[in-house]
């Protein structure tokens, strides 16, 4: 089921469904794409209609970020659970690799994505890492014929938003991927650059002050976050 989110319609599911639901995307012949829009994609996709559109039209979107689901409270239109975008990626990595599949890490820095491979194939043995390619490219069409040379099964964009979605909604049915999934930072992670917030920390909807105690300089990019609730208070308003 759908929930509509200042403009974003998120697919109200907790993880173990969001996981299931990705495995019937991968298993099927056609391009799928997920995204897992945070505060911050709703307020750039209000602004950006051919974003918020990109958003709405992927299979599956997935609440990444404890703004959207207190925003989702305010509207009285609450959804299940936070389903983090670099969590439902693990449920995709594990699935994959039970079916022996192909990987392909598109974004971030050089080396990155190598480092983030070379750390997921430790964990995921049976994953073929069929190519790689950093986020720092200027000639779209070459890196869409390397991807597809690579014929992956699963691919992640980690690119930032919208650069990602956009790529993916573009690009992605020419890559012969059957999934897709926009990531933002979750290479650097992988590659073991970037640190989660501790369990406990997630558990009480706090991993947004861990990433600012530790990356202050997203300071300014985080103030905004508390507009969206304001907007969702207002929305509220707006439909009594
Ligand atoms: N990035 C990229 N190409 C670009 C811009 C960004 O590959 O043109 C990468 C960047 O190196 C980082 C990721 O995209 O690995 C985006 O990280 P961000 O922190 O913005 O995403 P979030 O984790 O907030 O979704």
């Amino acid at each position: 089921m759908k929930r509509e989110i200042l403009g974003i319609q998120f697919d109200d599911l907790d993880r173990e469904e969001a996981a299931r639901r990705g495995a019937e995307l991968l298993d099927e012949d056609q391009f799928h794409y997920v995204v897992t829009p945070n505060p911050e994609f709703i307020l750039a996709s209000e602004k950006d209609p051919e974003f918020q559109r990109v958003l709405n039209e992927a299979d599956l979107v997935l609440p990444d970020g404890i703004g959207v689901i207190y925003s989702a409270k305010i509207l009285g239109t609450p959804l299940k659970a936070r389903v983090a975008g670099i969590e439902f990626g693990e449920d995709m990595l594990a699935c994959l690799n039970q079916r022996k599949g192909r990987l392909f890490l598109l974004g971030a820095k050089p080396g990155v994505a190598e480092a983030a491979g070379e750390k997921i194939l430790e964990r995921y043995p049976d994953i073929v890492l069929c190519g790689t390619q950093d986020g720092y490219f200027k000639d779209e069409q070459s890196v869409l014929l390397k991807v597809a040379a690579a014929r992956p099964d699963l691919l992640f964009v980690c690119l930032g938003a919208p650069k990602q979605e956009k790529w993916m909604a573009r690009w992605g049915k020419h890559t012969g991927a059957r999934l897709a999934i926009g990531l933002g930072g979750a290479l650097d992670v992988f590659a073991g650059n970037v640190k989660r917030a501790p369990e406990s920390w997630q558990k009480l909807g706090l991993e947004w002050a861990y990433r600012l105690v530790r990356e202050p300089q997203r300071a300014g990019r985080m103030a905004k976050l508390p507009l969206v609730l304001v907007k969702a208070a207002g929305e509220k308003v707006k439909r009594k």
